[in-house]
């Protein structure tokens, strides 16, 4: 009796397996349009729109089995089948714009086209080969969305699931074909398994776009976070940025009892450069003290370009002695090495004004930077190219 309702309900769930092809197709096209409409070039959604439309080819294609000819139905649907994973595996690395690996993408689809030739007059080998070829394309999908995948971001999980749900779908019919059931996994029969496995397609199509297309957004949000936070001409920490890592030091420190350093850099007379070299020397001149200090600083150590000819340097757990030769030594190079500009050679250095201790309970990123500056303004006073700790100073000798 159970087992008559069971069969029943079985009964009840199986679709017209070319009826669930022509649904697949139909969403793989209109999925296509939209993406072909609105996406760029640079977003890499050009591609997922190709595949979308080899998907829906290869869809169309299954839909005709047993009224055309099986070259056409079985050969080119499951290489037009492939070609829409190798064109969302483009995508992968579109969207990251890295290089394509064309050869490793599109051999899978060429192998398919070829090997469906020489095996169409074989069943089994033939469906078997069929359903290997997109199952190892579907891992390579997953591995190529975990290399590709953007920090912090969860379109790769997406990405994943949708193959692992292929894969699934795929192993339903190798198990029917090697268990001697090839006859009830052709294309034009109808039959529960048959139709759990075709509706998988539909996951295929959904995911995997849905996946790529999230990426896109993460890979755009990673962009516009970078440009927001990062200072477009010495490409360090924007003021923003710096002050946020300002912060968050202070607080570690307080936490820990830790040494704090806080150093405001100054490049000397730089008015004085701008108005004998020009603006654009300026400009270089920037660039290359920026890249001269970062070189030189620990991995743990931040600078950031604090405002116009101004940098912020944190050194985390540096005591007194540890940034009065971290700087001595930063200011030497730069003193040492002139900018190379426009077949000029433009010398420079700097001023520096540290605050150096264990922040307090009162001691916030305004109190510390108004010490380092205030020290900063007496190494300018004691003649420049110089560097000032504020040691002799508190909050209360400033007010
Ligand atoms: P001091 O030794 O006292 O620091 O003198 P200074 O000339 O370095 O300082 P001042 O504040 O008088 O001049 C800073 C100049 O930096 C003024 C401004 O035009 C220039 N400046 C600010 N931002 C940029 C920039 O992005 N590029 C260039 N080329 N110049 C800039
Ligand atoms: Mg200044
Ligand atoms: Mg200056």
């Amino acid at each position: 009796m159970h087992d008559k309702v069971t069969r029943l309900e079985a009964a009840h769930m199986i679709a017209h397996s070319p009826t669930i092809f022509a649904s697949v197709a139909w969403v793989a096209l209109i999925m296509a349009c939209c993406l072909l409409v609105v996406g760029r070039r640079r977003d890499g959604l050009l591609t997922v729109g190709a595949g979308l439309i080899a998907h829906a080819l290869a869809y169309i294609g299954f839909m005709q089995h047993g009224n055309a000819p099986l070259w056409l139905t079985y050969s080119v649907a499951n290489t037009l089948l492939s070609t829409a994973l190798a064109f969302y595996s483009t995508s992968l690395f579109r969207i990251n714009q890295q290089a394509v690996p064309w050869l490793r993408v599109f051999c899978p689809p060429i192998i398919m086209g070829l090997l469906m030739i020489l095996l169409l007059e074989t069943r089994e080998p033939r469906m078997l080969t069929a359903s290997g070829i997109l199952i190892v394309q579907c891992l390579m999908i997953v591995q190529w969305a975990r290399k590709n995948r953007q920090p912090e971001g969860r379109a790769h999980l997406l990405l994943t699931v949708g193959a692992a749900i292929s894969i699934l779908g795929i192993l339903i019919r190798v198990v029917a074909i090697v268990t001697g059931m090839s006859d009830e996994m052709r294309y034009d029969v109808s039959n529960f398994r048959q139709t759990i496995s075709l509706s998988i397609g539909t996951v295929t199509v959904m995911m995997l776009t849905l996946g790529l297309v999230l990426l896109s957004k993460e890979r755009i949000e990673g962009i516009l976070k970078n440009m927001a936070l990062q200072d477009s001409l010495t490409y360090l920490p924007n003021r923003r940025a710096i002050m946020e890592q300002l912060e968050k030091e202070i607080e570690r420190a307080r936490r820990n009892g830790s040494m704090l350093a806080v150093a405001i850099i100054d490049i000397d007379h730089f008015k004085r450069i701008n108005d004998s070299y020009g603006h654009l020397a300026g400009d270089a001149v920037l660039k290359h003290c920026a890249s001269v200090m970062k070189k030189r600083l620990r991995q743990s150590d931040c600078l950031g370009r604090y405002g116009g000819e101004e940098f912020l340097l944190i050194l985390p757990d540096t005591s007194r002695e540890g940034v009065t030769i971290a700087l001595d030594d930063l200011r030497t190079d730069i003193a040492t090495t002139p900018t190379h500009y426009d077949r000029q050679e433009i010398t420079h250095h700097f001023s520096v004004g540290v605050w150096c201790g264990v922040p307090g309970p009162q001691d916030t990123s305004a109190t510390l930077l108004a010490l380092a500056d205030a020290a900063l303004y007496q190494a300018k006073q004691a003649g420049r190219n110089m560097l000032r700790l504020a040691e002799d100073f508190s909050i209360s000798s400033l007010v």
